[in-house]
């Protein structure tokens, strides 16, 4: 069993991009992890030496340079980490700048005026 497989990397929403190591070319590509799984398997690893063997730089092949190693860059799921920690967490306008109590300050109003909405961008207010 390898020490992190196909399956944990896309489980863990990983991204995983592969980058030509020719430094005429530095190509790279994202990795699609579900298509590596139709072809290899869940169980195949995902490690650099499970995969190293796999890719081939095409720019370099169809340059006629010769062929270089590649390397993997591993990216984690920073969204959903961010999403995780932000779960318990809601945004509150208490106090904020409500658009009835804009018009409530407006000294001396008559009636409820009609705000310009490129005061408050999408808010609109309905009299
Ligand atoms: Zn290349």
């Amino acid at each position: 069993m390898p020490q992190k497989t196909l399956a944990d990397t896309l489980t863990a929403r990983e991204t995983i991009y592969v980058n030509c190591g020719h430094p005429m070319c530095c190509k790279s590509t994202k990795l699609d992890i579900q298509a590596l799984i139709d072809r290899l398997g869940r169980d195949h690893g995902s490690m650099h030496d499970d995969l190293v063997g796999l890719f081939v730089c095409s720019n370099c092949k169809a340059a006629g340079r010769d062929r270089r190693q590649v390397f993997f860059t591993c990216i984690p799921d920073y969204e959903g980490q961010q999403r995780a920690r932000n779960r318990d967490w809601k945004p509150t306008f208490e106090g904020g700048v409500g658009v009835d109590c804009l018009v409530g300050r407006r000294p001396g109003g008559v009636g409820v005026r009609r705000l310009d909405t490129t005061e408050l961008g999408e808010i609109r207010v309905i009299p």
